[in-house]
């Protein structure tokens, strides 16, 4: 076999994107605002600044294109390994026997496993600027949490995490990456919150959900001095953060000429979606490709497939702004799945914005499907994926057998979000037809 140039797309560190990417500009629609709970009136960025820096609220509420990259942070991303290669799929291409190309970004490369450092390190740093001494967030499949470990520790912070019980008895390595890192975690729900407390004398053995933590973060962080709280997912900054990826892979399209047709990636609270999609979903707005965008979410947490679209809690207990998305309801406990990282009530109100208006579609997906799909990419690619990163392959896969069946040579490309090496305990169980 002779290596061809679109095998494997890399770029330069100096394309290490300059600006992030912000799709509230080019929307035919404003984003809804977050409301504050107690009036339901448009949230005033002060509402906002006991939990979040400025930096952080400014962004947030921001609808500039381009937004600058701080050199820190760019710094940073070059120590995270961007800018990372698109790789071609050519062994699972010829496996699915499909006439389809298959590409895929490389967010497994990270040291945190994942593309949320790309949202982590910015946070910190805004943090950092501000005097902030302390992080406080919730995990899920632990994603997260090593990614904002590895930013405090980059930028000399403390790091408090409160992680879904339910991973958190799955997944001790992913506790032990954050302790290396230097960052204190907790399961949630814990002893630690006195919404904690209340959770567990209710139901003692409760598995947790994203919601839960994000209430016991909030509630710590309001509590302690010069302290903070970061969000990993569903807000306008960390969709924005995001943008590295897609800014990224629209550079390397054009280095091999090619305009996709369709872009795939998984959803859990929408940011390797977003980040991933928007740069070219803002190409399509303004007419200039025909590219199709798929979401790809569990069945355990269908908040795009089956949610409402309406204002409601970011968390389970009702301290966070509301926001405008596809949820399934503040209180929806999701089955404990693998791909935690999925198990989330609502839907980034910017995605949920792009999907009402019609600039995507979204299918949902069993873990049994979705753990089928990831062994043959790793048998056929040799990479393990994360759970989570198993439903854009599913979807790709897909598309590409779709292809097959009509005979047409689609482009499809997918986020590889992550690796799943710390989580072999769901394909343990998969792999013993015990899920
Ligand atoms: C957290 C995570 C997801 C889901 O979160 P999004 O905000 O929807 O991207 C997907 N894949 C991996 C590997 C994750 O860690």
């Amino acid at each position: 076999m002779s290596i061809s140039k679109d095998d494997r797309v890399d770029l330069q560190p100096d394309d290490i994107p300059t600006k992030w990417y912000n799709i509230a500009a080019d929307l035919p629609e404003p984003l809804p605002p977050p409301l504050n709970p107690a009036t339901n009136k448009p949230l005033r960025p002060e509402d906002l600044e006991a939990i979040f820096p400025k930096g952080a609220i400014a962004q947030e509420l921001s609808v500039e294109r381009y937004i600058d990259i701080p050199e820190e942070v760019r710094d940073a991303y070059l120590m995270l390994g961007r800018p990372s290669p698109l790789q071609r799929a050519r062994r699972l291409e010829k496996y699915l026997k499909t006439p389809a190309k298959i590409y895929f970004k490389r967010e497994d490369l990270s040291p945190a496993g994942s593309h949320k450092p790309n949202s982590a390190i910015p946070q910190a740093y805004l943090n950092m600027k501000e005097g902030v001494e302390n992080l406080t967030t919730e995990t899920g499949a632990g994603q997260w949490g090593s990614a904002l470990a590895l930013s405090c520790a980059h930028f000399d912070l403390n790091c408090e995490v409160f992680m879904v019980r339910s991973s958190y008895d799955q997944k001790p390595f992913r506790r032990l990456v954050m302790e290396t890192y230097g960052a204190t975690v907790h399961a949630s729900p814990s002893n630690v919150t006195k919404y904690g407390r209340s959770v567990i004398a209710k139901q003692p053995e409760h598995p947790g959900t994203l919601g839960i933590a994000i209430t016991e973060a909030v509630e710590v962080c309001l509590q302690q001095e010069n302290t903070k709280y970061s969000l990993g997912s569903v807000l306008n900054h960390v969709m924005l953060h995001q943008t590295v990826i897609g800014q990224e892979v629209m550079m390397q399209l054009e280095q091999i000429d090619t305009v996709p047709d369709y872009m795939v990636g998984c959803v859990g609270g929408g940011s390797n979606f977003a980040g991933f999609c928007f740069p070219m979903i803002g190409e399509k707005i303004k007419g200039k490709i025909d590219t199709e965008f798929i979401a790809t979410e569990s069945v355990s947490a269908p908040s795009l497939t089956e949610g409402e679209l309406r204002y409601d809690f970011g968390d389970t207990g009702k301290m966070t702004p509301k926001l405008k998305m596809y949820t399934m309801g503040c209180d929806y406990v999701p089955p404990a799945i693998h791909a935690g990282g999925l198990r989330y009530h609502g839907m980034a109100p910017a995605v949920s914005k792009v999907a009402e208006l019609g600039y995507m579609k979204t299918y949902a997906y069993d873990q049994n499907d979705t753990f089928a799909a990831g062994i043959a990419f790793a048998q056929n690619e040799g990479i393990i994926p994360a759970p989570e990163s198993c439903h854009a392959i599913k979807g790709a896969m897909d598309l590409a057998l779709e292809a097959k069946k009509n005979n047409e040579e689609k482009v499809i490309v997918f986020n590889l979000s992550g690796h799943g090496l710390l989580d072999m305990a769901g394909y343990d169980r998969y792999l013993r037809n015990n899920l």
